[in-house]
Formats: C-alpha cells, sequence, structure tokens
C-alpha cells in the first residue's frame, strides 16, 4: 500500500492490532521515504463461498441477500435493528464455520431460522413459510418440530 503522503511503495509495519472479535485488523505504518505514519484497516469483504441452490445452480454467496429476507421477515414485527444486527452477525458467524467450498440453500435456510427463532417466533415464522416449499400444513408442522434440533448442525458433513 503506498504512502498517502508521498506515494512511495516501501512503508513498514509498526503496530498491528486485531478487533476484539477478530474480523478486522489494524495497522500502524509508516513510509520509508518520508518516516510519515499512517494506518490502514484489513477487513473480510467477501467469503470465498458458493450456494448451492435446490435447482441444482451455483452462485456467489451474497449475505446482503440473507440480510434483505431477514428484513422482510421482521417486518411489523417489534424487533429493533441492533436485535437484527445481533442476529446477521451471528449466521455470519455460523457461516464462517463451514468448512465447505458449497453451501447448500437449505443449510443457509436453517442457520437464519435457528437464529431468527431466538429472536422472534413470529419472524421466524414468516421466514419459515416464504422460503422452504411446504407440500401441506402437514410438511410445515413437520419440519417446524425439526428445528428443535437446531442445535446439533455439523458444520463437517452438511
Ligand atoms: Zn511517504
Amino acid at each position: 500500500m503506498n504512502c498517502p503522503y508521498c506515494n512511495c511503495e516501501e512503508t513498514k509495519v509498526i503496530d498491528s492490532r486485531e478487533s476484539k472479535d477478530g474480523s478486522s485488523i489494524k495497522r500502524r505504518r509508516e513510509c520509508l521515504k518520508c518516516e510519515k505514519r499512517f494506518s490502514t484497516l484489513e477487513k473480510i469483504l467477501k467469503l470465498d463461498l458458493e450456494v448451492l441452490k435446490s435447482n441444482g445452480d451455483v452462485e456467489e454467496f451474497n449475505f446482503q441477500k440473507i440480510k434483505r429476507s431477514i428484513m422482510k421477515a421482521c417486518e411489523k414485527r417489534p424487533i429493533t435493528l441492533e436485535q437484527i444486527e445481533v442476529v446477521l452477525e451471528n449466521i455470519l458467524s455460523d457461516i464462517k464455520k463451514i468448512e465447505l467450498q458449497q453451501l447448500p440453500t437449505t443449510q443457509i435456510g436453517k442457520m437464519v431460522l435457528r437464529n431468527l427463532k431466538e429472536v422472534d417466533e413470529i419472524a421466524f415464522l414468516k421466514f419459515a413459510i416464504v422460503h422452504n416449499n411446504y407440500g401441506s400444513m402437514k410438511d410445515f408442522i413437520g419440519e417446524i418440530e425439526k428445528l428443535n434440533d437446531f442445535e446439533q448442525i455439523d458444520y463437517k458433513s452438511i
């Protein structure tokens, strides 16, 4: 990274600090030419992950998409933006545990549901109805009952 003062390419790192949650690193640098100091912030922009859709299509993982559908499920519910942010952070940390390069949409849906359930049951049901194609009321109830086993997601074999 070039020095912002003199545009020199040679800089050295004099201090490096990771954020508490480990999602970013702040580095203090010094230019080798003009000796001025500046900071850089390194953050994860994109996960190297693909999504496998139920029709067999593969697409790039897009966290914004998940965010939009959660916002939609939370519409008109007494949920604060802060609560939604927490849900999103928890989902993202679930996703980061995955050791696969391709993640089926059904698994993403389960992660969303598991995290949404703790915040608001109606938002949880709304999300479940929109994103799972239930054939009948019986299927729906069966699936909802299965959601109680969410604690045991096996990140290595899904
Ligand atoms: Zn410089």
